[in-house]
């Protein structure tokens, strides 16, 4: 089961993962290209596939300390029931999505073997023995 915590402005700077399907896709849509409008944020590409260690299509949108407090209270009047994943950006992507990873509305497992599989390829791409 995914602990479902609650965004902490806690950090310098998030990306909040908009999560969406084919029958959301509007809202979502919507709710991002507000992002950029009305906070002045920069918004990722508006994934319609799997990308990453998301298990839903998604769109990501990155904010800072400053926009925290302003830009969660929106998401969360304006989500309409979608999925906001919300993580940390420390540099340590899987600390990022483990620890430092909150949730708007229902939470949902991530990938995390992706940052697994990318650990073992960057050891194995160094490994002078075998
Ligand atoms: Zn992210």
């Amino acid at each position: 089961m995914t602990e479902t915590k609650r965004p902490v402005n806690s950090h310098k700077a998030y990306h909040a993962h908009v999560y969406f399907d084919e029958e959301s896709k509007l809202v979502a849509k919507k709710l991002c290209d507000e992002s950029g409008q009305l906070f002045g944020l920069s918004v990722g590409r508006f994934h319609e596939k799997l990308v990453g260690p998301h298990p839903c299509w998604s769109c990501q949108i990155t904010f800072g300390a400053r926009d925290f407090e302003k830009y969660i209270a929106w998401l969360e009047e304006n989500r309409q029931g979608l999925t906001v994943f919300v993580h940390a950006l420390t540099g340590d992507d899987l600390k990022d999505h483990t620890e430092f990873a909150y949730w708007l509305g229902q939470a949902v497992d991530l990938n995390l073997d992706f940052f697994k599989k990318s650990l073992v390829e960057v050891l194995h791409g160094h490994a002078d023995f075998d």
